[in-house]
């Protein structure tokens, strides 16, 4: 894994006080292996390494207290550089309604993100209105006839013909006649890039002159991401990407990769098949992630969307004054339910390894219960003091709580490993 492996490296660059060339060298032959293990195409990692030794030249005679964290820094900045350095959103034309196609591969998304891209705008106050423009299956339709009801977006499609651009011009001369501000285009995707779509594709741009053309991408996808983005963006050009699945394990590598042959701002990640995951792409976030320096940004705003702000406060306050004890950590745990899976918030916290996020991803909706019943369990005193917990008490909670032994363990695990996390964010704070 990319992030892992970059981090073990700069944790060892991190561990000393001076750098010698030789140590800047060995550094970026380890950046330079991991970039390519993480599918970063040979030309983007060289350019990558170019810029970054010209700018560590020097490095190793600063004085100042740490040239190891400096080196981390470029490192840090070019990353961000190379996943397009700002966050864009999408451009809405000044004339209503904007039109957003979306293009890519069969599977990697379109008609998922379309909807969550709907709901978005909708939130925002946008009417939005999305069009089936995958007329060949007709499951397609069905698929986005159905996101739409549930979103309570009007939905345009047209089982009468197979001809593609008329049913964008009839899909955006509704969104005309019904003031919407936005229209988005789902359309087919095949397993490969082929002429015919890509013809399609273009018959339909020139039909409806799209404001927005959307590639989206499986960010799970390695070597195969530069071929598929070139291919969509040679063929038609695209104006930005939505990368999905970012929710899985491959972070970074098709986001380096993809900005990196085509230029165009990534624009929104898809982070799970719900039609609230959907997030603004930071560069800077995305790099901080790849050097798994954590996300922390992100986490709190998604915090401050989700939380119980007088909840969060109360906390907070405790927290710092007496500690974190098991109540808090009952609290915690069902305002993360609110925020989605615990992965993808503890994929955002700096430092938190494998083993804990393996330990985490076990906390599901149904658990919060038995989570409930053990922590009622335990006497206040217990609950203040988790570590009063020895053996015949925790034997004690679990007859209690009707739950096993070795998940009365796992939880106070958990907290342990909640505490030193909340001690982390403490100190970047
Ligand atoms: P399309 O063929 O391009 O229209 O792809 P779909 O929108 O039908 O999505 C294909 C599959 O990918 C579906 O099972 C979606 O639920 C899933 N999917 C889409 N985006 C994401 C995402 O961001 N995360 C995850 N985990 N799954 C996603
Ligand atoms: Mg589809």
């Amino acid at each position: 894994e990319l992030s892992e492996k970059l981090e073990a490296t700069f944790a060892r660059l991190r561990g000393r006080g001076v750098l010698t060339d030789a140590d800047i060298k060995d550094g970026l032959r380890e950046v330079r292996r991991v970039l390519l293990e993480a599918d970063v195409s040979f030309q983007l990692t060289g350019e990558f390494l170019a810029r970054v030794e010209k700018r560590a030249v020097g490095v190793t005679q600063l004085k100042s207290v740490s040239p190891a964290q400096q080196l981390v820094k470029i490192v840090y900045d070019e990353l961000t550089l190379m996943l397009g350095e700002r966050k864009e959103g999408l451009k809405l034309s000044s004339v209503p309604p904007t039109v957003v196609l979306m293009v890519g591969l069969q599977g990697s998304g379109k008609t998922t993100t379309s909807a969550k891209l709907a709901r978005k705008l909708k939130a925002e106050g946008k009417a939005t209105r999305l069009v089936a423009a995958d007329v060949y299956r007709p499951a397609a339709i069905d698929q986005l006839e159905t996101l739409g009801r549930d979103l309570q977006v009007p939905v345009y499609a047209d089982r009468g013909t197979q001809d593609v651009v008329k049913i964008a011009k009839a899909g955006i001369e509704q969104g005309k006649k019904e003031r919407d501000r936005v229209v988005i285009i789902d359309t087919a995707g095949r397993t490969q890039i082929d002429d015919e779509m890509m013809q399609e594709l273009r018959r339909v741009k020139e039909a409806v002159q799209p404001d927005e053309i959307l590639l989206v991408a499986d960010g799970m996808t390695g070597q195969d991401a530069v071929r598929i983005a070139q291919g969509f963006n040679d063929a038609i050009g695209v104006t930005g990407v939505i990368l999905t699945k970012m929710d899985g394990d491959a972070r970074g590598g098709a986001a380096l990769s993809i900005y990196g042959v085509t230029k165009k701002p990534i624009k929104y990640i898809g982070v799970g098949e719900k039609p609230d995951a959907l997030e603004e792409f930071h560069p800077d976030r995305m790099a901080g992630r790849i050097l798994q320096q954590g996300d922390v940004l992100t986490l709190v705003e998604k915090a401050q969307g989700a939380f119980d702000a007088d909840e969060a406060k109360r906390m907070e306050k405790k927290i710092k004054k007496e500690g974190m004890d098991l109540q808090d950590f009952l609290s915690a745990m069902k305002q993360m339910e609110k925020l989605g899976s615990m992965q993808n918030i503890l994929k955002m916290l700096p430092g938190v390894n494998s083993k804990v996020l393996a330990q985490a991803s076990k906390v599901d909706p149904k658990r919060m219960k038995h989570l409930e019943a053990i922590v009622l369990s335990m006497t206040a005193q217990e609950r203040k003091k988790p570590e009063l917990l020895n053996g015949s008490r925790r034997a004690r909670v679990a007859k209690g709580s009707g739950r096993p032994v070795s998940e009365v363990n796992r939880l106070l695990e958990q907290f342990r490993e909640m505490q030193k996390m909340m001690k982390r964010m403490a100190v970047k704070r």
